[in-house]
């Protein structure tokens, strides 16, 4: 029988930021599909929390305390995951912060604050990992990129900066690994319902507007993304990398403006 494509039982997989939002939607999936999953954050209690919540699965979810802001604290992070289950095969690079205003009012702590985290964070816990899979022979790491990677939004512009850096890197370093056998991609999400975006997403106004960019009319869920992490982490994708997959409900084909709309369809016939 043909092996099946999607298969990532029994593969470990580490997520930096997997105590709520994507990160956790992705971890919990994972542990279905029957890989180890090890999730990181800053906060140990949610982390344990998490781990406590999370669906049973053939491996039961585990975590790491790591802040990506802290390069120590990363390679601990890689090095104890590597000793406890013999290496990565996956990393989802996840953790990532935004503050929301004009680009005038941002003082220095706060731009180097998300630079720290979505950005310099994000190489170091991809090269730690990448060391460790170089040596390997495989594997291959996931960057949660952003609609922001390919275009900008008013009111975000470190954000935006620290994502489109992301994109840049995850195609830098699968040129550099590719012959190593580690492969590197992005998923860019659209707007998605969670922690960091709902207080934003509870204003009419901004759902609303979300209807006429988003051709699937409604808000992601954290669930719409997990299917496209599992692909680009299963043999399904072996010949893929360096590629940023948009997951945004169409938000990214292009822009929907208010022209007359005398082309609506009116019959199904
Ligand atoms: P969230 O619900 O706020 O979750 C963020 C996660 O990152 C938490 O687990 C958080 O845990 C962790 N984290 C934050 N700073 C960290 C640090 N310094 N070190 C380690 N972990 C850290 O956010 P989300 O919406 O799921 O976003 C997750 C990722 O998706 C981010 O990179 C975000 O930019 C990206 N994204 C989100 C959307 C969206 O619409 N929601 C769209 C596009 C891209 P602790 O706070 O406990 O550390």
């Amino acid at each position: 029988m043909k092996p099946d494509q999607f298969d990532v039982s029994n593969t470990v997989v580490l997520v930096s930021g997997g105590s709520r939002g994507i990160g956790l939607a992705a971890a919990v999936e994972f542990v279905r599909q029957g890989a180890q999953v090890i999730i990181t954050g800053r906060n140990e209690e949610s982390l344990r929390q998490a781990c406590a919540t999370s669906i049973e699965g053939e491996h039961a979810m585990d975590f790491v305390t790591c802040d990506v802001a802290d390069t120590d604290a990363i390679t601990a992070c890689v090095d104890s995951v590597t000793e406890k289950y013999g290496g990565i095969d996956t990393l989802i690079n996840c953790a990532g912060i935004n503050t929301r205003k004009p680009a005038v009012d941002f003082a220095p702590e706060e731009y180097d604050r998300i630079m720290d985290i979505n950005l310099r964070g994000a190489f170091f816990m991809a090269q730690a990992v990448g060391k460790k899979m170089i040596v390997a022979g495989k594997g291959n790491q996931i960057n949660i990129d952003s609609l922001s990677t390919l275009t900008s939004l008013t009111g975000v512009s470190p954000y935006s900066m620290s994502k489109s850096g992301l994109s840049n890197m995850t195609r830098a370093l699968a040129l550099e690994w590719g012959k190593y056998g580690v492969r590197v991609n992005g998923l860019a999400p659209g707007f998605i319902l969670t922690d960091l975006t709902k207080k934003m997403w509870s204003d009419p106004n901004m759902q609303a507007w979300n209807k006429t960019v988003t051709p699937l009319q409604r808000l992601g869920e954290v669930e719409d993304l997990t299917g496209t992490m599992v692909f680009l982490a299963s043999p399904a994708a072996a010949f893929v990398t360096g590629q940023i997959l948009r997951v945004d409900g169409g938000a990214s084909a292009g822009i929907n403006w208010p022209i007359n709309h005398d082309f609506e369809v009116t019959s199904k016939d």
